[in-house]
């Protein structure tokens, strides 16, 4: 139906006759002998010259024959790659009259998220939505390429499954033919990947759909894409190396440039130096560790097992109100309290701290604080005492709030987290709880303590971190019975209970499980933080609201009573 594409004429394609074909994006009328369209579509606009007038209106679907002219002297429009010419004398066929749309098609136009949404198929012709897509389609096939390149299998494993112990909520789906049982969407690939690793195929990936029943948010929808890697004989390592490569290349796809080697910090040193363990390593900013300085300390609020500090360059000035609503963010983040220390300097020019609490710090405490810290004159510390993990959580969260940065804004700061903690706090039955999942080895140097002192046992899963968001996660996984047995004694599983959850997969273990590990990277993410947005709903062609509604279809809707019966549910009043 067309010889060219709009986005695509140049001056050098002058003389030649064309035919484009696209939606009207403007149309204007110069008296009744000549009319202007700009002519859309998904490589860009090009304006097209009609004698006489026309009868389109916006976004009409429209084919468009004519000669390609230079634009004359005065008339280049430089914001457009086309901006050098247009298509002369043309002839309009219509394809398709549209009703108006119900927002301008145009990346400078704030619309509402739920109109955005529910006219998703507009929306979608934005430029801005035009360049994510095509963004997304190449990270993925740049991902695929490089796994391929790495001698991966592409297998897809079922959608309709049984549930993966994970930790995610899971969608169920009621099955017709086994009336009051249900399939359950997979969270993850998780087993199937393992039980492949089983059926000896050695090295395996999908781009696969995973769907988790949680709240929504900037990062989170219930579906998302994931490469999902799993590999046989191999160690952390060569996981590390397969990941690194396949996220550098598609990083290079996506801006051009290839990141250097992607650096590795152990858990226990993003906690200590970041106060979490999905660091943003693009500025400083460090959390300094002040228990020592406060080790026989006076100060009831010091006297902590953990005290920790941030220094906020320049942050003297700070006014009451913006110290007091600091005070607030960290007791809403589970502080019992914050307290503040301004660096100055009386006439005689000695350094001194400025601080409500000052006065019940020794000398030696207050002068090891401003030593411990660094910090300066004009500087502000700002300091947490409290169990380890809090004190970490509320000063990660402070540093981030006050001296981060957008996330999808440059540079990219790779960041390999491993020797995760195996288990990360106790269920209610005092149980602990698996950080990663049930099928996790522990690092071979802390196997030993694995029942005498769990909460010590480091695990081997890692995770991939970009910008402070955390891309993936994955393990070396329990091949072995002896061990996933003490894993799960620990983990206050039965035998009877193991064996319900996920006896298929122990079962297929009995059979000839070799050693193997994998991972899986967030697609949405990835993409999200290329194309330079904030919002995954952005790089996700039909997304949902954060209430979880689509209001493009009205999905979720109620079922018509004769589905219901088909299969065997009765809806019952909402319990609050
Ligand atoms: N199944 C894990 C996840 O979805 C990834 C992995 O361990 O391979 O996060």
């Amino acid at each position: 139906m067309r010889t060219h594409l709009c986005g695509t004429l140049r001056s050098e394609d002058v003389g030649t006759r064309a035919t484009v074909c696209g939606w009207v994006a403007k149309r204007r009328e110069h008296g009744e002998h000549l009319a202007f369209i700009d002519l859309r579509d998904h490589t860009g606009i090009v304006q097209c010259v009609v004698p006489g007038t026309v009868d389109v209106r916006s976004e009409y679907v429209v084919a468009v024959e004519g000669e390609v002219r230079l634009r004359p002297a005065g008339t280049t429009n430089p914001d457009l790659p086309t901006g050098e010419v247009e298509l002369h004398d043309c002839t309009v066929t219509v394809l398709n009259a549209a009703e108006p749309p119900p927002f301008p098609v145009d990346d400078r136009v704030d619309v509402d998220e739920v109109i955005r949404l529910k006219h998703r198929f507009v929306d979608l012709r934005r430029p801005t939505m035009q360049a994510n897509l095509r963004l997304r389609a190449k990270v993925n096939s740049s991902l695929r390429a490089a796994m391929d390149r790495q001698g991966f299998l592409e297998v897809e494993t079922p959608l309709l499954w049984a549930p993966t112990p994970e930790g995610a909520r899971e969608f169920a789906v009621p099955s017709r033919l086994h009336h009051g049982s249900c399939y359950v969407l997979p969270q993850s690939p998780q087993l199937a990947k393992q039980l492949l690793m089983v059926a000896g195929v050695d090295r395996y990936y999908q781009v696969a759909r995973c769907l988790r029943d949680e709240d929504l948010r900037a990062d989170r929808q219930f579906e998302f894409s994931q490469l999902d890697i799993e590999a046989s004989f191999v160690t952390q390592e060569d996981v590390l190396s397969f990941v690194s490569e396949a996220v550098l290349d598609a990083a290079e796809a996506a801006t051009g440039q290839r990141p250097g080697p992607v650096p590795t910090m152990t858990w226990a040193e993003a906690m200590d130096r970041y106060g979490t363990d999905k660091p943003d390593i693009r500025f400083a900013m460090e959390l300094v560790d002040l228990t020592a300085v406060f080790a026989t300390t006076e100060f009831r609020a010091f006297s902590a097992p953990c005290v920790k500090a941030i220094v906020l360059d320049g942050g003297a000035g700070l006014s009451r109100s913006r110290l007091d609503a600091l005070t607030d963010r960290a007791k809403a983040l589970g502080a019992k309290g914050l307290a503040w220390f301004k660096v100055t300097q009386n006439e005689d020019g000695v350094t001194g701290i400025e601080s409500p609490v000052a006065k019940f710090l020794s000398d030696d405490e207050q002068s090891g604080l401003v030593a411990a810290t660094g910090a300066t004159v004009g500087d502000l510390i700002l300091t947490v005492a409290d169990d380890y993990r809090l004190t970490c959580h509320v000063l990660g969260a402070l540093r981030l709030e006050l001296g981060g940065r957008p996330v999808s804004e440059g540079p990219y700061a790779y960041l390999w987290v491993v020797d995760f903690p195996m288990f990360d706090g106790v269920d209610d039955a005092g149980n602990p709880v698996a950080a990663h999942h049930p099928f996790t080895m522990p690092h071979p140097e802390d196997i030993d303590r694995l029942e005498s002192d769990p909460a010590s046992v480091r695990s081997q899963a890692y995770d991939l971190v970009l910008n402070g968001w955390e891309l993936g996660s994955g393990s070396v996984r329990v091949h072995r019975a002896d061990i996933q047995a003490r894993i799960f004694s620990v983990l206050g599983i039965s035998d009877e209970e193991a064996a319900s959850r996920f006896g298929f997969l122990l079962g297929a273990f009995r059979f000839g499980a070799p050693p193997h590990a994998g991972f899986a990277v967030g697609l949405d993410r990835l993409v999200a933080i290329f194309a330079g947005e904030d919002n995954i709903r952005e790089v996700i062609a039909f997304p949902k609201t954060q209430s979880g509604w689509d209001p493009m279809t009205d999905a979720p809707k109620p079922l018509a009573a004769g589905a219901l019966r088909d299969l065997g549910l009765q809806p019952i009043p909402k319990l609050d």
